[in-house]
């Protein structure tokens, strides 16, 4: 197998957040009543006109930039005809001839090497409407007809199912961070179709390519291509590569195998033709400014930057860059001057810790980073020890008042040598019974001596000195 090459494209379909659908005043949104988001243009009545949704339009044109891909002169729409009942219109409205964005390039990280990819195209289009299939009927629902999609295609850049999976993380932060999308794999608002061929090391033509459709999670992704590229080189190994054919196939989870569904060898042809009810709308150079200055700093860049400013390890960086939310957490303590090291220690163990154990979002979570910093700062002051300070970050969580409440000027540890051994030596002299038996064996009384330092101090002796000159003193 290792004497091929692979070689994989994707086209990515995700779903845009936004208040109504692309063409409609319905509501895009999750919805468990089926035909509840429904406008009768979605349902295709007679003498219905689709109105382009313009927050969906700036929202593609802003992954277009994130992409670095040409945006167009003029925006329009081209009919897809085909005919599938879930399709009332008898076409799928989407862009063709003039995308909201062609010729892209990013880098990407894939096991901590950057790599090059390629966008071929990112166009806006609607969703088809969905089928649910029962015993021995089919029902119809519109909730998903005209759902904003954005569907992104790459060139046939990729080499291995890591990196198309790394890939597909990347823009699904990119879709997150942008707020764009909520990108959740969970709820099928991505859907992915690869495509794969295998062709000799030194070989310069490509293969022939297959290709795996509406595939629902990064994982099956993964699968689908480590099966295509073993079944495809086996059928070569064994001289029977004519029997990889262009074609259609599934992924079939159960069995983690692909399944073939129609060949594709004579393309459909769709009859593409401008939408005539949607007229051309031109992108003014102002607008795209203004959306430019919308795009925040991505997370491989904020990375990049908190590994180089902060000095913080690649596992540390990686974690804080996960969701956007944590990042910007993150950088809220460094702007409140917070050490840039203590900021991260508390935000990947602490308090990740206490948000997955509560599972709300950071945005939730009652301590601030304002709150944070009373903490921090108390530290730092010798206020209180760092033992202390996670029992005040509980407590402030837990009882949902600023730790300030809990931090009092009398919390600060004893760790005076001096003024401990002058404590101790009081003690000492106070128990004069059982310093003589424990000179004379009772080994188990120095714990004793350490809970009368401790009581005579309401707990605040710094508990390594205190055992240190007990050691030496009754020697
Ligand atoms: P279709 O409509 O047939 O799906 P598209 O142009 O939309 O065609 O998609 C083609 C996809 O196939 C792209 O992602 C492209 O990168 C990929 N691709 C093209 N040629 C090959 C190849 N030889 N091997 C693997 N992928 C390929
Ligand atoms: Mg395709």
């Amino acid at each position: 197998m290792g004497k091929y090459r692979a070689v994989i494209g994707l086209e990515m379909h995700c779903e845009l957040k936004s208040n109504s659908k692309v063409f409609s005043s319905a509501r895009n949104s999750y919805n468990e009543i089926p035909n509840d988001n429904v406008r009768p243009v979605d349902m295709a009545f007679p003498g219905t006109l689709p109105v382009v949704n313009k927050k969906c339009v700036r929202d593609a044109l802003m992954m277009s930039m994130v992409l670095n891909c040409e945006q167009p002169e003029y925006i329009y729409f081209d009919r897809k005809n085909y005919y599938y009942p879930d399709l009332p219109k008898g076409y799928q409205i989407t862009q063709m001839a003039s995308p909201v964005g062609v010729h892209g390039k990013i880098e990407i990280e894939c096991d901590k090497k950057r790599i090059p990819v390629t966008i071929h195209d990112i166009h806006l289009e609607e969703d088809a409407a969905s089928l649910d299939h029962y015993y021995d009927t089919s029902c119809i629902d519109y909730n998903r007809a005209g759902v904003p999609l954005l569907e992104l295609v790459t060139e046939p850049c990729f080499s291995s199912a890591e990196e198309a999976v790394a890939f597909l993380e990347h823009m699904r932060s990119a879709y997150k961070y942008c707020g764009v999308s909520e990108a959740d794999t969970k709820k099928g608002q991505i859907r992915c179709d690869v495509n794969v061929s295998i062709m000799d090391k030194e070989a310069t033509e490509f293969g022939t390519r297959v290709e795996v459709k509406n595939i629902n999670s990064f994982g099956n992704v993964y699968d689908a291509i480590n099966y295509e590229i073993k079944r495809q080189s086996e059928l070569k190994e064994q001289g029977r590569y004519d029997e990889v054919e262009q074609e259609t196939r599934r992924f079939d989870e159960e069995s983690g195998t692909t399944i073939r569904m129609r060949s594709k060898v004579d393309a459909i042809d769709y009859k593409y033709f401008v939408d005539p009810n949607i007229p051309k709308f031109k992108i003014e150079a102002s607008w795209l400014e203004e959306i430019k200055k919308d795009i925040p700093m991505l997370a491989l860049e904020r990375k990049d930057k908190y590994m180089a400013d902060y000095g913080l390890s690649d596992y540390d960086a990686s974690v804080i860059v996960k969701e956007k939310e944590y990042a910007d957490y993150f950088e809220k303590c460094i702007d409140l001057g917070i050490d840039a090291k203590k900021a991260s220690n508390w935000l990947t163990t602490q308090i990740l810790g206490e948000i997955n154990h509560e599972e709300i979002g950071l945005s939730e979570f009652f301590l601030t980073p304002e709150y944070l910093k009373q903490i921090v700062d108390a530290i730092e002051a010798g206020t209180i020890s760092s033992k202390q300070a996670k029992e005040i970050f509980y407590k402030a969580v837990e009882e949902k008042k600023e730790p300030k409440s809990f931090i009092s000027s009398d919390m600060a540890q004893i760790s005076n040598r001096e003024e401990l051994e002058n404590i101790i030596v009081e003690i000492l002299a106070k128990n004069a019974v059982q310093v003589e038996q424990y000179k004379n064996g009772k080994d188990n009384l120095f714990d004793y001596f350490v809970g009368q330092v401790m009581k005579e101090t309401r707990g605040k002796a710094n508990p390594v000195i205190t055992k240190e000159i007990l050691k030496q003193r009754l020697q």
